[in-house]
Parts: C-alpha cells; structure tokens; sequence
C-alpha cells in the first residue's frame, strides 16, 4: 500500500481516493479531491493558488526543512517484509508525528513573534504621537502610580539589605 502526494495540493491521497490522470507522454498526474483535478484542468499554477502547500513553501510559511520529513520520502525499493521492522515502525510513527507537531508549534510562534514585536513599536510610536488626547488627569495618575510603585521596591530592597 502506498500513500500518494497530490498533484496540485501535496495532501497525501489515500487508496481509493481521488483520480488519476495519465497525460499521453505517460505522466503520471494524482489528485486527492475534484477539487484539486478541476483546478489543474483550469490549467492553474499550485505556487500561485493560496491553499496549496506548494504556495505555503515557497513563502515560508510552513516548516520545510525538518527531519522529520525523511520518513515520508518516496523510496523506489520495495522493502522486503519483516515482522519486527514493520513492528518497529508501527511504534515510532506516534512519535514522530508528534515530535513533527511541537516542531511545527514552534516554527509558528517564532514566525508570529515578528509581527508582534512590530504590533507593540506602531502602538508605542501612536502613544508617543497622541499622548496629548489622553486626559491629563488619568497621565498623572499613572506616573504617580508608578512613582509609588519604584518607592515601594526600593524600601523593599532596602529592607532586604539591612
Ligand atoms: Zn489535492
């Protein structure tokens, strides 16, 4: 049993599913839904379609180089069966999945933390612009707070000194 790519979205096709189109110069085309054939018949390029993997690549924006992926490569070799190999295997394949899936996590949080950083500098700079809309009752209040809150740590450190 082998486990296809699709064509157009790179989503694993599963016996059974999907279509296959033989162009006549004996090019093998898989699809995993209507949805992926009708699109390659619209003659539609995957890098320029937003919801395909090979778009989401190409832009970095998911993980592409891991170690995890070697598992899947197409291997052209029939592996002669054995019993603890395939027992083996079986077992690790939880793992690797959810080693894949914290890798994943993380490659997201490291690619969010950007545009985080960049959401906090335009509100500081728009804070900075038009601290005068705020009333100036309530920026008072807030530097007094502050005042009060260093005084308060620096008994606190003197206290801890003594
Ligand atoms: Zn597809």
């Amino acid at each position: 049993m082998r486990l296809e790519k699709c064509w157009f979205c790179s989503s694993t096709v599963y016996p059974g599913h999907g279509i296959q189109f033989v162009r006549n110069d004996a090019k093998i085309f898989r699809f995993c839904r209507s949805k992926c054939h009708k699109n390659f018949k619209m003659k539609r390029n995957p890098r320029k379609v937003k919801w395909t993997k090979a778009y989401r690549r190409l832009r970095g924006k998911d993980m592409t180089q891991d170690a995890t992926f070697e598992f899947e490569r197409k291997r052209n070799r029939p592996e002669r069966y054995d019993r603890n190999v395939t027992e083996q295997t079986l077992k690790a394949i939880p793992l690797i999945t959810k080693i894949r899936h914290e890798r994943q996590k993380k490659h997201i949080t490291e690619r969010q933390k950007a545009g985080k950083s960049m959401v906090r500098k335009s509100d500081a700079k728009e804070l900075d612009q038009d601290i005068g809309m705020v009333p100036k009752k309530e920026t008072e209040n807030y530097v007094a707070k502050q005042k009060v809150l260093v005084s308060q740590l620096k008994t606190e450190e003197n206290l801890m000194e003594e």
